[in-house]
């Protein structure tokens, strides 16, 4: 990073939000030996976030994590429905909290050579030639701040609002893709039903109060269940408690009945729509949520966000090198490849599934009967053999003909 008098301060690789994209974007940059600089709106990195925190299997060995993250290893998921519960083997899965997950991700990067700037609020960017120029406010000064970058990674998650800031990233259909989310974290006074420690909950259901659709789930940790629920709309702060306790009461029936808890209230919003069309431009690549890297029928993220973040680090390395004059190119096509098949289909497999909730029993009775749809269902990654995507086309058309009759 450079400054001199009368001259704007200048980094190589600039971030915006330390989440699992931006961390592991900085991380893997500074690695590398390219100057980063990164922008946190929060005071201490994680602290904020609210998150079920599932981790797919295999996830900390990816991204070189220390298991001390870990809080459990859940080794089975349930998908329920009105009708039933359906159990399926995974993993292990790992669950853990943001604060860990986050912050020890930011202390990696930290510890690499990233400078990670909390309290600062990124507010939009310029492009000076073939540099962008992003401007922030610093929130422990109350002042404005610029800094000029030769690549930036926008990972501020699902509040970024990018129209105003590129016109080439607006995603009309944002808005309509934003899930509303609220989640308590359930503190028993003794441990729970034995099970409750070895399986990540997802229930599917339409609101008796309400009429809509809900996802909710219980993740177990070590001191606490994350119990939580998301609804595609913009729902009001008493209308999600009424919702939440609720599920709650049905989840302590089954698991901590007659335990007393304490509870830890958290709301956030989630994205859980298609994609975003445009996630490069000119040096400025967007990743994780904000690029709209979610398995809609599930809220999972964090696997895609941290490997956007290890593109966006792979491209900015590349024009450090000389290899290219930007970055963003490289980067979407990379991110597409990987991701945009499966999340393209999930968006559309939930919008079909939400028409009509007996739908969700149809899927989860075919992913039991065939544990091998099952098992190539939780990949993530696109990369089946010919043989695979036949075998899927015919799965899914299985499904389908199914769903059409219901
Ligand atoms: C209730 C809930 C439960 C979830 N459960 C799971 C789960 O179990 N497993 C899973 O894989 N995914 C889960 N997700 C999804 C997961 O949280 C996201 O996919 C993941 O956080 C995306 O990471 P990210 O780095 O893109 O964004 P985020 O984690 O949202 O991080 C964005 C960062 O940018 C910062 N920021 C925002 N605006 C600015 C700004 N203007 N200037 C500077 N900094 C800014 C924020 O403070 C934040 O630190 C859940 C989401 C929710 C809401």
């Amino acid at each position: 990073m450079r400054e001199g008098p009368g001259r704007m301060e200048s980094t190589e690789f600039l971030v915006v939000g330390c989440g699992p994209a931006g961390g592991t974007a900085a991380r893997e940059a500074a690695r590398r030996g390219i100057a980063t600089v990164v922008l946190e709106r929060d005071p201490i990195v994680g602290a904020k976030r609210v998150c079920a925190a599932g981790l797919r299997p295999g996830f900390c060995e990816e991204f070189d994590l220390p298991r001390s993250i870990v809080h459990l290893d859940p080794s089975t998921i349930t998908l329920t429905t009105v009708k039933r519960t359906y159990a399926f083997k995974v993993g292990p899965s790992h669950t853990t909290t943001r604060e860990e997950l986050d912050g020890t991700i930011g202390a990696l990067a930290r510890g690499e050579g990233a400078e990670i700037r909390t309290s600062t609020l990124f507010r939009g960017l310029r492009r000076d030639g073939d540099q962008v120029v992003v401007e922030y406010a610093d929130m422990k000064e109350g002042t404005r701040k610029a800094i000029r970058a030769r690549s930036v990674f926008l990972a501020q998650g699902s509040s970024a609002r990018l129209d105003d800031v590129e016109p080439r990233f607006r995603h009309p259909a944002w808005a309509d893709g934003l899930i509303t989310c609220f989640q308590y974290r359930v503190y028993p006074e003794r441990p729970a039903a034995e099970r409750t420690y070895d399986t990540l909950e997802m229930h599917y259901y339409v609101s008796p109060l309400s009429g809509r659709n809900v996802i909710a789930w219980m993740f177990p940790k070590r001191d606490h269940l994350a119990i939580g629920l998301g609804i595609q709309a913009k729902v009001a702060g008493a209308a999600l408690r009424a919702e939440l306790d609720a599920f709650l009461v049905t989840v302590r029936q089954r698991l901590f009945a007659g335990i007393p808890y304490t509870v830890r209230e958290e709301g956030n919003l989630l994205y859980g729509g298609l994609p975003r069309v445009t996630i490069g431009a000119d040096n400025v690549m967007v990743g994780g949520t904000a690029a709209g890297l979610v398995d809609a029928t599930t809220g999972e993220g964090i696997h895609e966000a941290a490997t956007s973040g290890r593109y966006a680090a792979e491209a900015a390395a590349t024009v450090h090198a000389g290899g290219a004059r930007d970055a963003a190119p490289g980067y979407a096509r990379a991110v597409r490849r990987a991701f945009y098949g499966r999340l393209r289909h999930r968006a559309r497999l939930m919008t079909v599934l939400e028409r009509k909730p007996v739908r969700f029993d149809i899927l989860f009775r075919q992913l039991e009967e065939t544990p091998r749809f099952a098992a190539l269902l939780q990949r993530d990654r696109n990369d089946f053999t010919p043989l695979e995507w036949l075998y899927l086309y015919a799965q899914a058309a299985k499904f389908g003909l199914s769903a059409l009759r219901a």
